[in-house]
């Protein structure tokens, strides 16, 4: 048996940030059922950074995540984690609703007419939208230097990451979780289910009641953009309804239809007809004409029924921590949200700049979901 303070399940980027924090301060072993970290979730984000999206801790985690982003450690990476690129937000018709909502929880989104519009995207059909929002601080994300970033940190913190390692049992004994996989038995008074889309059934394998977990698939499609050049100088694009949306990458475009479609936890891939969709949508608002696509992939958000994440011991649970609902915003939350979740498990102060952009504790905590 091997013996530790705290055991991370899931090498994902929740499973690293809040490993890179608690390494500092405890002996911490990740144990990742897939053969290297990053597979699911974490691997298959559309890598953007918006402060102006998500539910209010989100909000409050993601804008305090901003300057970890520009201005990480010394060493944490070696090129930029975030490049900016701003975002558009058209209003089509039937979504004055939507666009009023956005306006009610957002900062510092501003409106511009439909032709200030066209000369950052100059395929914007005209009349399509009759109102536009620009959010101007808003950007690309590199997730996988994010992650290696967070995985390193933990390593060179003292954390053992443990790859191929499948948790299959959970079991509290005398004040000790007893982690079993088939490479042998962990134990260690805390553990953190940071299990993605498989938190609830982690937390199920120790006889701990499940948050009610929903994973939904989204599905994404990457166009070939040979005929613009210009598509790198491209905004993110999307409606307010979020039905649809578009963003550059790596010289090409990936599209979504923005779906959300609930399905058990599994290694996710793409659904063509929501592909098509987003493609049908996109055609419509821009003068795009896309018939092709390069490649597709898909992945799961996981939601609780508020939407927001699920952060906290669980109750009448001694030692296991919950750490998963980051739905469609947990890599621009994640340096915030780890250092969060890094302090209610040490029992120290909560990062003030979190507390500052308006986190109340109780939203996240699992106490929320009792019956
Ligand atoms: C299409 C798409 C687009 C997205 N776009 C964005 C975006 O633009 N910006 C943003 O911030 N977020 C985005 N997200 C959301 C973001 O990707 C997720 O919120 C985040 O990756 C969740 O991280 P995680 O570590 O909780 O989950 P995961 O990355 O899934 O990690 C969980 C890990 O737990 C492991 N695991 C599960 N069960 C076990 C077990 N029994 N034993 C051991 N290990 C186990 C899994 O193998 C996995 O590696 C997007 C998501 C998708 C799918």
């Amino acid at each position: 048996m091997k013996s530790f303070d705290i055991i991370v399940i899931g090498a994902g980027i929740a499973g690293a940030s809040v490993a890179a924090h608690l390494a500092a301060k405890r002996r911490v072993a990740i144990l990742e059922m897939e053969e290297r970290p990053g597979v699911h979730s974490t691997g298959r984000s559309a890598a953007s950074f918006e402060p102006n999206y998500g539910p209010a801790p989100m909000l409050a985690f993601t804008r305090a995540s901003g300057n970890f982003f520009l201005e990480p450690p010394k060493g944490f990476a070696d090129a930029p984690l975030l490049t900016p690129r701003e975002s558009l937000f058209l209003v089509a018709r039937g979504q004055d609703e939507a666009a009023e909502r956005l306006v009610a929880k957002a900062s510092e989104l501003g409106e511009i007419t439909e032709r200030a519009a066209r000369e950052i995207f100059p395929v914007l059909r005209e009349g399509h939208a009759h109102r536009v929002f620009l959010d101007p601080n808003t950007g690309d994300l590199d997730v996988d230097l994010i992650h290696r970033g967070f995985l390193r940190m933990a390593r060179e913190r003292g954390a053992e990451l443990f790859t191929s390692h499948d948790v299959k049992g959970l079991l509290h004994r005398s004040g000790l979780w007893q982690v079993a996989t088939a490479q042998g038995i962990f134990a260690a008074p805390v553990v953190v289910n940071a299990a993605g889309a498989w938190g609830d059934t982690v937390a199920k394998l120790g006889g701990v009641k499940p948050v009610g977990l929903q994973p939904k698939r989204r599905s994404i499609g990457l166009i070939p953009m040979d005929s613009h050049p210009d598509v790198m100088d491209w905004p993110l694009v999307t409606d307010v309804g979020e039905t649809w949306y578009c963003k550059p990458q790596s010289g090409k475009l990936i599209v979504s239809s923005a779906d959300a479609t609930p399905v058990d936890p599994h290694d996710a891939s793409a659904d063509d007809m929501a592909i098509a969709l987003g493609i049908e949508r996109m055609n419509e608002a821009t003068t795009l004409s896309v018939q092709r696509l390069e490649h597709s992939w898909g992945g799961l958000r996981s939601f609780v029924r508020d939407s927001n994440p699920v952060v906290g011991f669980a109750p009448g649970h001694d030692g296991f921590f919950w750490l998963v609902g980051q739905g469609g915003y947990g890599i621009q939350s994640s340096p915030a949200l780890g250092e969060t979740a890094a302090a209610l498990i040490l029992g120290t102060p909560l990062p003030v700049d979190v507390l500052g952009h308006g986190l109340d504790p109780k939203n996240i905590s699992p106490e929320r979901l009792q019956p």
